[in-house]
């Protein structure tokens, strides 16, 4: 099963194995081509039917430790935003509590992330 973080509204992003993956294209037949976060690494994924069909998965940087978590809260900050009536800071507030601390120097600013929340109401 894949793992994706993601708000309703747009760029789903594909978890593979702690990497972190945004859609790149899609095919009328459903296939979708998932190219790796980092810009420089040439690390592809193929899906379809929430399948892998195909993986490039040769990355030429190592993981951000914590990266996944901070993209899970950014993710449910943003769900939480479009699907709930709670104003942003408790939002924000809540779900920074599902970062580990040893992730924290990796989180956007606050000012940042409530952003984020505002934008997809
Ligand atoms: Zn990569």
């Amino acid at each position: 099963m894949l793992e994706f973080a993601a708000s309703q509204k747009i760029n789903r992003k594909l978890i593979v194995q702690g990497y972190i993956f945004t859609k790149h294209s899609e095919n009328n037949d459903g296939k979708s081509l998932w190219r790796c976060e980092k810009r420089t690494c040439t690390a592809r994924v193929h899906i379809k039917d929430d399948e892998i069909i195909h993986e490039v998965a040769t990355h030429n940087h190592t993981l951000t430790h914590g990266q996944v978590e901070v993209e899970r809260a950014r993710s449910g900050m943003k769900r939480r935003g479009e699907t709930t009536e709670e104003t942003t800071r408790p939002i924000v507030k809540n779900e920074l509590m599902n970062v580990p601390i040893s992730a924290a120097h990796i989180l956007p600013k606050r000012t940042t992330l409530s952003r984020d929340v505002r934008r997809h109401r």
